[in-house]
């Protein structure tokens, strides 16, 4: 019998490359024979079960890649990875990554690992301030001592945030200025972050320790490890319900619902699709000469987010009215705004070839049609017997 998840839905099957011996020697002289395919790769996602992780396991698949996803379904949803489950390359594990037993046997398999296991998301992080620690430090360290504990060295992506920017552009620091020209934060800046007695802070302290955890693994052991700090990523199965802002104004849109911008709606963000994100992560680390690189990942047109809600308002053809809520009623006491966030592109651009495919309006425009779609289905699956005779009498009628 097919193991179950929790939820009763079937783990997928074991048709990914057993994981050792694969020439029938002992696994010593297997991990040196080991090479990195160029095609086939065997790529580990750990939490690859949430909005991004989800994006490159749907990216390597359709690649014709193998997946293994790890997820403790804790801010990622069995539903974002449900669809490809039945895939014959694709493997699913319910586990917390601090714990998981099948973490070496695992790292040994994956020519790649993508560690986007982590607490994220300002509500969240505001929330649990250990929690987050905990997860995105000791759970980042669990992987990098796996994947240097044996011969065969897997690429590690580090996904790494515009969050360590920190205190540059935010109410805790130096304050936008109009008439400055700002062409966004480059990777050889100095990172200040907030005190840390304020819990807005932990999050980008657990990401700039990840930055350095990985590239001193890389050092040491070798291994090509990349980190890429990304820039509001969006696209389809963000969820809204740990703060993002574009799956919010949405739903809020598409329902009627007052669309609800933080603060005076100055504030600017660069959003970068996240087919986009997922095709220039798998670019930069397909490039062997990238491995020890930072490199900015994002998109570098800058919106502001009350030009955000009406855009998505315009084009959800919405008469939903757009509400000021101050920061303090949407965070409570503890956050610090970010003003002005926006990529400087140079670096990503040299190292790669790739191009942006999405602009901001086809995302909205893709995202309002998925809730549209996805309130039709809520529909039809919450019909009740008298709705089922309503709809004979329209049939009939
Ligand atoms: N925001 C907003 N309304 C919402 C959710 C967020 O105006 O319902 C704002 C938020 O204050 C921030 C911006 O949108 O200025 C982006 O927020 P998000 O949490 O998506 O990303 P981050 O702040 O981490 O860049």
């Amino acid at each position: 019998m097919k193991p179950k998840t929790p939820s009763g839905l079937p783990v997928s099957r074991e048709e990914i490359r057993p994981i050792y011996p694969v020439h029938g020697l002992p696994a010593s002289q297997e991990l040196a024979l080991k090479t990195r395919p160029a095609h086939g790769l065997h790529v580990l996602i750990t939490g690859g079960a949430g909005f991004i992780g989800s994006n490159l396991a749907e990216y390597h698949l359709h690649k014709g890649d193998k997946v293994h996803v790890v997820d403790d379904l804790s801010t990622g949803a069995l539903s974002n990875v449900e669809a490809f489950l039945s895939h014959p390359h694709f493997r699913f594990s319910q586990a917390d990554i601090l714990v998981w037993d099948d973490l070496n046997k695992a790292v040994t398999w994956a020519d790649r690992i993508y560690h986007m296991a982590a607490v994220v998301g300002v509500h969240k992080v505001l929330a649990e301030p250990i929690h987050c620690l905990s997860t995105n430090i000791a759970g980042c360290e669990r992987v990098l001592r796996a994947a240097s504990a044996n011969g065969w060295k897997p690429q590690i992506v580090i996904p790494s945030t515009a969050e360590v920017y920190g205190e540059a552009h935010t109410s805790g620091g130096a304050l936008p200025s109009e008439a400055v020209d700002f062409t966004g934060f480059r990777e050889d800046a100095e990172l200040v972050v907030g005190s840390t007695a304020i819990k807005r802070w932990n999050y980008p302290v657990s990401k700039i320790t990840n930055e350095a955890m990985g590239l001193s693994y890389g050092q040491a052991f070798g291994m090509e490890v990349l980190v890429a700090r990304l820039f509001n990523s969006v696209g389809p199965r963000q969820t809204g319900r740990y703060g993002m802002v574009l799956p919010r104004f949405v739903k809020q849109a598409v329902a009627g619902e007052p669309i609800t911008v933080y603060g005076d709606g100055t504030q600017t963000r660069s959003f970068c699709d996240v087919r986009d994100t997922v095709a220039l992560l798998d670019a930069l680390a397909s490039e062997l000469g990238n491995a020890g690189e930072i490199i900015n990942v994002g998109n570098n047109r800058e919106i502001s987010i009350h030009a955000l809600a009406r855009l998505v308002k315009e084009l959800a053809q919405s008469a939903s009215p757009i509400a000021f809520v101050p920061y303090r009623v949407a965070y409570g006491e503890g956050n610090v705004e970010t003003y002005r966030r926006k990529p400087d592109l140079t670096k990503l651009l040299a190292h790669t070839a790739y191009r942006h495919q999405w602009t901001l309006e086809a995302t909205v425009q893709d995202l309002i049609e998925r809730e549209r779609a996805n309130m039709e289905d809520a529909r039809l699956v919450a019909w009740r017997p008298d709705d089922a005779r309503v709809f004979q009498e329209c049939m009939v009628s």
